[in-house]
């Protein structure tokens, strides 16, 4: 089944993972993988070049041992700054290759001092690319419920959202936030503009204070009052900024589940501990709202 059809069926729960770095072996995180196949995840997506990074043949690698080895379908990440069309192409045919035909088409991190190649300026010239040469591929695209730290303003961020989806991408995936009334609003303007594809909540566990300030300087999102309360209260203890972490974190996903939002993006940062926490204290509430959903057909 494709995975936008998964999405008539149930509230989705998908993660996210990223290669290890450069010097170490790309099957290190195969142990990770195997504790988050527990989770009975719909996917797992893997980064490609998040941060300034360099790291195709780990992705590959990566998407090939959860497709093929965990019988998970795999979502590959591609950005396409750095990446010439024929790039693009010759990525394509080794993921269709092990059998990955879900990407995430996205225009990539800038990398400092690095010049883009100039084929994909942005991602809905990506998404027309790949939509154009390789039907066969199902397309996700990035959205931010706390608008791009570069678009003038929403309306512009939200008009250059409608261009990757008519251009073919047939799933939404969001930036992190931590304010789920920010998605909420974000939600509304998108059916204004008649965007109609599965818009999955993209949720990051904020678990030590030096990770939170990194994320949100690197992304713009903001923190809201009620966060930045908890990380000043416990960032002096490891155990409790844990706990509060996950709390706020499972707090989020109840609310936008049975808001009925059409899915959950675990950003896992490769925690497996902390994934199976936030899925064991969630998981039913997936199961009930997917048993209760009246989806269109
Ligand atoms: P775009 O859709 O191109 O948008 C970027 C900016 O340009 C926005 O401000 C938009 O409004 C504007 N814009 C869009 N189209 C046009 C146009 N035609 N003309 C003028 N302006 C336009 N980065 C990586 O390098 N690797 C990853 O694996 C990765 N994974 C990610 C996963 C998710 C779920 C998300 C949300 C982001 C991820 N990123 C990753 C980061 C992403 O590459 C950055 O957020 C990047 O700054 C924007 O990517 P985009 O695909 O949304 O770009």
């Amino acid at each position: 089944m494709s995975l936008t059809g998964l999405f008539k069926q149930k509230t989705v729960f998908s993660l996210e993972v990223f290669p290890p770095k450069k010097d170490s072996p790309t099957d290190a995180i195969l142990p990770t993988l195997k504790r988050l196949q527990s989770l009975q995840p719909d996917f797992i997506s893997v980064t490609l070049g998040a941060g300034g990074t360099d790291h195709c043949n780990g992705t590959v690698t990566i998407a090939d041992l959860i497709q093929n080895q965990l019988n998970i379908p795999a979502v590959s990440h591609v950005p396409g700054l750095y990446q010439t069309k024929e790039q693009v192409l010759a990525l394509l045919d080794r993921l269709d290759s092990i059998n990955v035909k879900n990407i995430l088409a996205l225009r990539g991190d800038r990398i400092p001092g690095k010049t883009p190649v100039g084929d994909f300026s942005h991602a809905n010239e990506l998404v027309h690319f790949v939509h154009e040469r390789r039907p066969d591929f199902s397309i996700a695209s990035a959205c931010y419920p706390n608008c791009h730290t570069e678009a003038a303003d929403f309306v512009d961020d939200i008009g250059h959202l409608k261009e990757k989806v008519d251009a073919g991408a047939d799933h939404l995936i969001s930036q992190l936030f931590f304010d789920n009334q920010a998605f909420y609003d974000f939600k509304e303007k998108t059916e204004i503009a008649g965007i109609n594809v599965p818009i999955e909540a993209g949720i990051m566990p904020c678990t030590n204070k030096n990770q939170i300030e990194r994320i949100t300087q690197i992304s713009g999102v903001p923190i809201p009052k009620k966060f930045a309360a908890i990380m000043d209260r416990y960032q002096d203890s490891k155990e409790a900024m844990l706990d509060a972490g996950i709390a706020y974190a499972v707090d989020q996903i109840i609310d936008l589940v049975s808001q009925g939002v059409d899915g959950i993006h675990l950003y896992t940062m490769n925690k497996s501990k902390i994934a199976k926490r936030i899925w064991e204290e969630t998981r039913s509430v997936f199961e009930a709202s997917s048993q209760s959903a009246t989806r269109p057909g």
